[in-house]
Order: C-alpha cells, then sequence, then structure tokens
C-alpha cells in the first residue's frame, strides 16, 4: 500500500504534487473534507453549503453508561451539544449552525460536561468546521468529482457526515469506474445522482432544521421528548426510512407546536 502523503498542489493535467512527489491520474476524486482546498484548486468557488461550527473533546475517563449517548437541545441556539460513550472515555462535543448569534461555544460546552463530571478545560479541544448541505450544486468537472463533506454532503439537522460521505464516496467510483469504459456522461451523472438520491433528501432535512431549531423548546416537545420521533430518528440514521417517509408529520407537529407556542 503507497504511503498518506499530503496534497500540496493540482496541475491543469491532474498531476497532483505530493510531499512525496507527483502523481498522475485520468480522473480525480477529491474527498479532502472541510477544510481541504482541493475545491478551490478544481475550480468550485462558491460551494452552496451551510457551515457549522463544532468544538469537540476526548475525555479519557470511566463512564457511567457505555451504552447511552446524550444529546442535548436548548443550551445552544440553532445546534446542540453530544456526549457519545468511547471505550476509554467520552467524546463531548458542541456544534452550532450560523445564525445562532455571537454565542461561547467553549463555555457553553463546559457547563455541559460539568454534567458527566469532565472539566471541559483541561483536556484537549479540536474546532472543526462543518460544511452541510444547503441546495443541490453541479459535483463535477471534466475529470473530477467532489466526494464526502468536500461536496457539502452533511445532514442540516443532525449534522450527520459520516454516512452520507460514504455513500459520496461509493456513487463517485462507480462514475469513475464508468467514466473509465467510456461513458461520457459519467461524472455529470454523478451530480445528478447526488441531486436526486441525497439531495432530495436532505431538502426535507433542511425544511425540518430550519423549523426545529427556530424555537428548539418546540422541538423538544413535540419531536425528541416523543419516543415515537426519537426512534423515527434512529430508523432514518441507520438508513431504513428517509426523510420523505416522515417530513409531512414532523412538519405539520412542528408547525402547530410554533403556533401554539
Ligand atoms: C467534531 C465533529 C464530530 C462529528 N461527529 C459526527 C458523528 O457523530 N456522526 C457523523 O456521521 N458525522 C459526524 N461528523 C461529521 C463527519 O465527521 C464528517 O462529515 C465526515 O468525516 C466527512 O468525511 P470526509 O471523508 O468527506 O472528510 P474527512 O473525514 O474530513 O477526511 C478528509 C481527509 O482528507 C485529508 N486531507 C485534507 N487535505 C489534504 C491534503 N492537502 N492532502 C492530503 N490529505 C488531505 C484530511 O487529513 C482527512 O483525513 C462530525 C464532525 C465533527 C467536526
Amino acid at each position: 500500500m503507497k504511503r498518506r502523503s499530503r496534497v500540496l498542489s493540482l496541475k491543469r493535467s491532474l498531476q497532483v504534487q505530493t510531499e512525496n512527489g507527483p502523481v498522475m491520474g485520468r480522473y480525480l476524486i477529491a474527498a479532502d473534507g472541510a477544510k481541504g482546498p482541493m475545491a478551490k484548486w478544481l475550480g468550485f468557488q462558491d460551494r452552496k453549503r451551510r457551515i457549522a461550527g463544532a468544538l469537540e473533546a476526548e475525555a479519557l475517563t470511566e463512564i457511567d453508561r457505555p451504552d447511552t449517548l446524550h444529546l442535548e437541545l436548548g443550551l445552544v441556539k440553532n445546534g446542540y451539544l453530544w456526549n457519545f460513550p468511547k471505550a476509554d472515555g467520552y467524546s463531548i462535543g458542541i456544534g452550532a449552525f450560523q445564525g445562532g448569534g455571537n454565542q461561547n461555544l467553549r463555555a457553553i460546552a463546559t457547563e455541559y460536561a460539568k454534567l458527566f463530571g469532565v472539566e471541559f478545560s483541561s483536556i484537549r479541544q479540536q474546532g472543526h468546521p462543518i460544511c452541510a448541505w444547503d441546495g443541490n450544486q453541479r459535483l463535477h468537472t471534466q475529470q473530477a468529482v467532489l466526494a464526502g463533506e468536500a461536496a457539502c454532503v452533511v445532514d442540516p439537522l443532525t449534522a450527520e457526515g459520516i454516512r452520507p460521505s460514504m455513500f459520496s464516496g461509493l456513487k463517485a467510483s462507480e462514475a469513475i469506474n464508468e467514466a473509465l469504459s467510456g461513458d461520457l456522461n459519467a461524472l455529470s451523472r454523478y451530480s445528478e445522482v447526488m441531486a436526486e438520491e441525497w439531495g432530495a433528501e436532505m431538502q426535507w432535512a433542511a425544511r425540518i432544521a430550519k423549523l426545529f431549531y427556530r424555537l428548539p423548546k418546540v422541538g423538544y416537545r413535540v419531536g425528541v421528548h416523543q419516543p415515537a420521533a426519537t426512534r423515527r430518528v434512529g430508523q432514518i440514521l441507520s438508513g431504513q426510512i428517509g426523510y420523505r417517509d416522515v417530513a409531512n408529520t414532523a412538519l405539520n407537529r412542528l408547525s402547530q407546536g410554533l403556533l401554539g407556542n
């Protein structure tokens, strides 16, 4: 297996300059995440994306309930806090989409971590941007495609990014395979497939998110607090059902909750 090396630049001919020398290819999948430079190098100047900020820390500690993950809604505007149990401690973090105003995410996370006996300020924290879906868009050039967070696939409601990134990676590899077999439309079809299969779902997620984050108390009452709704979210995250299966009910409940608030 080739040693992983940092990509330093990209030439028009799809020659990638790495720390360990140049690499040439006929096609390229840019999957260098939210912070990677590849999309810009390929000419995608203004991708549609909803940026969120996340701050995360790993606390090495004894954990109380290894089978329980915690999500907290309400302490942070336009986002949530999480505490995921791991084998050797907790992953505690906070994420918020733009539009929540000036919030001190570190201070909020510090208060939250105390609930689990963790002193947030004493452990290494890492800040990350998250590129959430904010509309369908072109994800291909003549010889390259964007995949994963570089393609802004993250769910704007849950901030789930791993599954959609893997999905887009798979679709990208299929498109490149077809292109290598001579199909001239394979890369443009990748953009279409992403819009049809992921974007269609994300349109619903974005609509629900808009209402859900507007008044988290209502979201909590009609969503999080209802066992059936929580179960549905689990089914969505595991791919058993899609947003389109629950969107009308969710949007109706949220709208009624907003009106009655
Ligand atoms: C704090 C935090 C918590 C999260 N929690 C969850 C979660 O619980 N569940 C979930 O589904 N999603 C979660 N996400 C989102 C999820 O992690 C991402 O959406 C997903 O990892 C994106 O995958 P990716 O492969 O596109 O990018 P990445 O996982 O970011 O991988 C990109 C890779 O490209 C490399 N790279 C960048 N530039 C270069 C270069 N110039 N040369 C070579 N390599 C380069 C990077 O080093 C990195 O390894 C979380 C995100 C954050 C920030």
